[in-house]
């Protein structure tokens, strides 16, 4: 079988969810048996979103190999099986550092370098680059929205792909809004209209048009932007707002998208088995009752930045039946004004589970101590990542073991006992022009932890993004103090978890187990932490109570 692409683009505004909508398309193909691929292309100039903030961006999604990449690439992982590195995500920036490298190399030959055909020539190279991975379909994301300057070269290319490879070979998406009107009482299509009329004038016909929209397209509708986007009826597809997004591939294998594609890409496949999705599905809509949450980080006002952690909680609790209830807690609001201030206790009370995710820089740093004190000392479920670990060693420090000034270089450079700190760089170590330990590290469990009984096995790999570590030269006095590593690089180098003994669940790993988690295999850590915060919650509560939540859940599934 020759390559074969899907093109996805997007029109009329941003954030319609177009990374979701393609990792829905790969799930379906894969519901087919086909192997699938997929790739994202940015727009913006940054080389990748690793220097970006979180604000600005959102997640940085780190695949095995240590790209830091959009997290889009997050949906990708978490619905298909497609073997994602750094060439499934390339920015326009890394496509001009790719083109000025051989420039100044003399690759060109005395040629004047331009975007046409240099810029699109890189840009198709890369998509076959991603194809020739044993892909039978490979899923191109073009980011941002039709009418873009920016994104001009990218679909310069995907328009010069079909002519290359002809209209049994790639499918184009487009991913539009058809907005509700309320005073009208209508859903409205010009918008879609113009932006396929937008993408026609620089020479793509969009084959399938998913369109976003709050109610359900009726068939008029569906009529209307059939004959005015010139795309057969069956072609457009509603893409209502669903109140789980692991509905989405089942929304749209209703709607026949796998069947279409295939049809229009020539394949034969076989029928669709979605029943593992059905039942997760199920799930997510049945709650036997609910589990309650505290993030306590430092992007929390921007969901976006903690994606993948709130996807692998949820991951966790619908494996369980359980509902997620996630209550952000901005670090810096838990502070102490003065060494006896217990305030933050209040803001604390009655979760569950207490989780203090990852995060660069200072602020913040004291209120997630704090909340970390509060977990260790009542003996409620605790999970800290990468720098959720380090500050529980931190806190560790300070209140058991009584070291007083305890903190990471990060925070304080001067402090007398730098628990965490830049071991890479006494090592010399540098990978890639910097200091992050970044992508898949080997991490061999001590038997009996905590941690084995999760995984059930002795040597795991997890993905990292960070420049600190624990220094082992506190090893001694904190394990005395009744902290426990349980996990650690093959060679010793470097601690990746610790745990408290006796304690209900006290874990933190210098990982980002997040990452690795899928809706259908939901990771041993988010899971057994959400076993624990729950057994912590039914011993708190009467048996039998529910909450107005789920009562609520209940109900409206019951409808259904
Ligand atoms: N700031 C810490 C470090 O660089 C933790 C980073 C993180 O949580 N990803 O080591």
């Amino acid at each position: 079988m020759s390559a074969k692409y899907v093109f996805v683009t997007g029109g009329v505004v941003s954030s319609l969810g177009k990374g979701l909508a393609a990792a829905s398309i790969g799930c379906l193909l894969e519901s087919r048996g086909l192997r699938v691929n997929m790739m994202k292309f940015d727009p913006y100039l940054n080389v990748d979103p690793g220097t970006m903030s979180p604000f600005q961006h959102g997640e940085v999604f780190v695949t095995d190999d240590g790209a830091e990449t959009d997290l889009d690439l997050g949906h990708y992982e978490r619905f298909t099986h497609a073997p994602l590195s750094r060439d499934n995500n390339l920015t326009t920036g890394r496509i001009y550092e790719q083109i000025i490298l051989k420039e100044r190399r003399g690759d060109y030959l005395g040629k004047t370098v331009q975007v046409i055909p240099h810029v699109t020539n890189e840009i198709k190279n890369a998509m076959r680059k991603v194809s020739a991975n044993g892909a039978d379909v490979t899923i191109v994301e073009i980011g941002g929205t039709v009418g873009d300057i920016e994104s001009l070269p990218f679909l310069e290319a995907i328009r010069q792909m079909r002519q290359e490879l002809g209209r049994e070979n790639t499918v184009f998406v487009h991913l539009t809004l058809v907005p509700w009107i309320a005073a009208a009482q209508e859903l409205k299509t010009k918008p879609t209209q113009h932006s396929v009329k937008e993408l026609l004038s620089i020479g793509i016909q969009a084959d399938i048009l998913m369109c976003r929209s709050e109610r359900e397209l009726s068939s008029e509708i569906k009529q209307k932007i059939a004959a005015f986007c010139n795309v057969e009826e069956l072609a457009v597809i509603g893409a209502q707002t669903l109140p789980s997004i692991y509905e989405v591939p089942l929304g749209f294998a209703k709607q026949g998208v796998d069947s279409l594609i295939l049809k229009y890409l020539h394949i034969e496949a076989p029928a669709a088995d979605l029943t593992r999705w059905q039942d997760l599905v199920y799930r997510c809509y049945h709650p036997k009752d609910e589990v309650s949450i505290a993030i306590v980080g430092k992007y929390v006002e921007y969901e976006d930045s903690y994606k993948s952690l709130k996807e692998a909680l949820t991951h966790g609790a619908v494996s369980q039946e359980l509902k997620l209830k996630v209550t952000w807690i901005e670090a810096e609001n838990l502070e102490s004004k003065t060494p006896e201030d217990r305030d933050y206790e209040l803001q604390l009370e009655g979760f569950d589970g207490i989780l203090v995710p990852g995060g660069f820089g200072k602020r913040g740093i004291e209120g997630m101590l704090n909340a970390i004190r509060y977990a260790r000392e009542k003996k409620v479920p605790f999970f800290g990542i990468c720098l959720g670990m380090q500050t529980a060693c931190i806190e560790f420090a300070r209140n058991v073991c009584g070291l007083r000034d305890a903190n990471s270089s990060e925070f304080d450079p001067a402090s007398p006992h730098r628990i965490i700190y830049k071991l890479r760089e006494l090592l010399g170590v540098e990978e890639m022009g910097g200091t992050m330990r970044l992508g898949a590290w080997a991490c061999i469990l001590q038997k009996d932890s905590l941690a084995y009984r999760a995984y059930g096995v002795t040597e795991i790999s997890e993905r990292h993004r960070h420049r600190y570590e624990f220094n082992r030269e506190y090893e001694a006095q904190l394990t005395a103090g009744g902290l426990r590593l349980s996990g650690t690089t093959p060679d010793a180098t470097y601690v990746e978890i610790v745990e408290i003994p006796g304690h209900p669940y006290f874990l933190g790993c210098q990982f980002h187990p997040e990452f690795k988690s899928k809706p259908l295999e939901p990771h041993p850590l988010f899971r057994e932490f959400i076993v624990a915060s729950y057994k912590n919650r039914q011993a708190r509560m009467p048996a039998g109570s529910r909450t107005e939540a789920v009562a609520a859940q209940e109900s409206v599934a019951a409808q259904d």
